[in-house]
């Protein structure tokens, strides 16, 4: 960070440590960050810089020995990166934070630091198509096994453990499924054989899910969604949550408690005790990766964050509107979100999401399948097309022709998406116009539809058959 001071007077006395009690609403607006140490700039600036001044040899010296705290080379960082780091990290409850180029990077990096060739991974939830793909196809090329586990499969999960097992993967609530993930009875299983979990908090939000409060250790984020909330910048988060005992399980994870030749030697559980992961991560992974987030886009990250709580208040009433509606349409066949007392992950819902807010996403399957799902999507016209989730604008995806297309029919069923699933992504235009944009859509799917009498009440909300 920059220690100029103000220009012409004396610097002014630090301001003191933001209070722990902030409410993530102020969080959002206000942590990692001092204009009087950056020029008495108010909004935080744009670093579009590549490299950073060496007061001296030494200093050079020091920077690169981990001796001293600063940037070097932008590649590893920027001062208007480590404020959105700051921030994430704060809301998150972690230690500390490394922001990267996009979501697939940060998990990418993060399992990268914990295995390596010979090693296991285990995916405990349904995931994003890309994550699943990044973990059973790409990591297996590099010779990382991995173990499917299915939706709240503890058994399975419990028989998936091997000696070589790195890291127990999942989404606090899944995309497009919309699951909500048991994460403190996961957490509690694969602590009982001493291997950390990292968890995709992405579709949550630290506003709606913190995991590290359920026993979590790593917390992964694709900040081009929620956390940008406005489809402008690809970002990544990997927050360290602090806690996971690396030491006592050294013959698991040498790699944070042994010297490491490819950064000097160094020993990151001792140099780095609060945060090893992330230290690791940015030291040896991102800067031979590469995989840095641009200042620009940072800043671009972090004007969204601002109106992060804002926006998650506005995005759940807006759900819970729509979820209302078309509970009440005779084309829907199926309806898949946890709000309804009906799924099989309510309970889950009620104890882990924070206050009465609701995740924004959810699906539905219309009578008619396929091709009734495509004439609805072809007919909205205020949802967005296109495959991005989270953005302040909603949004509407066919997952099976898009995110999820590289996925065979058995993997498909196994993640609980139908071939005409259509997933929506609730923003916070006015909700009269949502319903309205919904329901001219709905008209359309119900050309040459066959719909039963009634209208199916039951029916709704229930997982795929
Ligand atoms: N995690 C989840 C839950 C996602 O939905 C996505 C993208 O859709 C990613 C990770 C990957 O993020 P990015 O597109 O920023 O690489």
């Amino acid at each position: 960070m920059s220690t100029a001071p103000a220009q012409g007077r004396q610097p002014p006395a630090p301001v003191p440590a933001p209070t722990p009690a902030w409410q993530p609403d102020t969080v959002v607006l206000h942590a990692g960050y001092d204009g009087l140490q950056h020029q008495r700039s108010a909004a935080v600036p744009i670093y579009q810089t590549t490299s950073f001044l060496f007061e001296d040899a030494q200093h050079g010296a020091e920077l690169f020995d981990l001796v001293q705290e600063g940037h070097i080379y932008a590649r590893t960082g920027n001062p208007t990166q480590t404020v959105l780091e700051q921030r994430i990290a704060r809301l998150e409850g972690g230690t500390a934070a490394l922001a990267v180029a996009s979501g697939m990077a940060a998990i990418d990096i993060t399992l990268a630091t914990l295995a390596r060739a010979g090693d296991h991974v285990i995916l405990a939830s349904a995931l994003y198509g890309g994550s699943h793909n990044l973990v059973v196809h790409v990591l297996q090329g590099r010779g990382i096994a991995s173990t499917v586990v299915g939706r709240g499969d503890h058994d399975a999960l419990r028989a998936a453990f091997t000696p070589q097992t790195k890291a127990v993967f999942l989404e606090s609530v899944g995309n497009p499924s919309g699951d909500v993930a048991d994460i403190a009875a996961i957490a509690a299983l694969a602590h009982a054989q001493g291997v950390a979990v990292v968890v995709d908090n992405t579709s949550a939000t630290p506003l709606l899910i913190r995991p590290l409060e359920h026993g979590a250790d790593v917390v992964v984020h694709s900040a081009t969604k929620y956390i940008g909330g406005h489809g402008t910048a690809m970002g990544g988060l990997i927050v360290d949550g602090g806690r996971f005992d690396w030491q006592a399980r050294s013959d698991r994870y040498p790699q944070l408690t042994h010297p490491d030749p490819a950064f000097h030697q160094v020993v990151f559980t001792e140099r780095y005790p609060d945060a090893p992961l992330v230290a690791r991560a940015r030291t040896v992974m991102l800067r031979n990766a590469g995989a840095t987030l641009a200042a620009h886009s940072a800043f671009l990250l972090l004007q969204g964050l601002e109106t992060l709580a804002l926006r998650m208040e506005r995005i759940s009433s807006n759900t819970r509107a729509v979820l209302d509606f078309l509970q009440t349409q005779p084309q829907v066949a199926r309806i898949h979100h946890v709000a309804h007392p009906g799924h099989p992950d309510h309970g889950h819902a009620t104890q882990y999401l924070r206050g009465s807010l609701v995740p924004g996403l959810l699906s539905l399957e219309l009578h008619g399948g396929r091709p009734a799902a495509q004439r609805f999507y072809d007919a909205l016209q205020l949802f967005l097309r296109l495959v991005n989730i989270g953005d302040s604008k909603s949004l509407a995806a066919i997952p099976a022709e898009t995110t999820h297309h590289l996925l065979p029919d058995a993997e498909l069923a196994r993640v609980g998406i139908a071939p005409g699933l259509v997933r929506l992504s609730i923003g916070i235009e006015h909700p009269h116009d949502l319903l309205a944009d919904l329901g001219q859509a709905l008209g359309h799917a119900q050309t040459a539809t066959a719909l039963p009498a009634s209208t199916p009440d039951l029916e709704l909300l229930q997982e795929p058959s």
